[in-house]
């Protein structure tokens, strides 16, 4: 069984700061507001400590992310 990362984010929590955009194929600000939106939801497993890192560095506790299998 293949495994994917799941991304998830809370924009009611998102506060703009705009951390996340290091990952700008998976992330994106929404261009009307200060509130950042998700360009995809499911990345590769190998890019899980990406993930792992954007959620942890995330001043708003917004981002969060999960193994999913296929
Ligand atoms: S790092 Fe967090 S608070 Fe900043 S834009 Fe991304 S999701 Fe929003």
């Amino acid at each position: 069984m293949a495994e994917r990362v799941e991304v998830i984010l809370d924009t009611k929590k998102c506060q703009g700061y705009g951390l996340c955009l290091g990952s700008d194929d998976v992330f994106e600000m929404e261009p009307e507001g200060n509130v950042a939106r998700l360009k995809m939801r499911f990345v590769d497993i190998s890019r899980l400590d990406e993930m792992e890192d954007a959620a942890r560095d995330c001043p708003a506790n917004a981002i969060s992310c999960r193994v999913v299998q296929d």
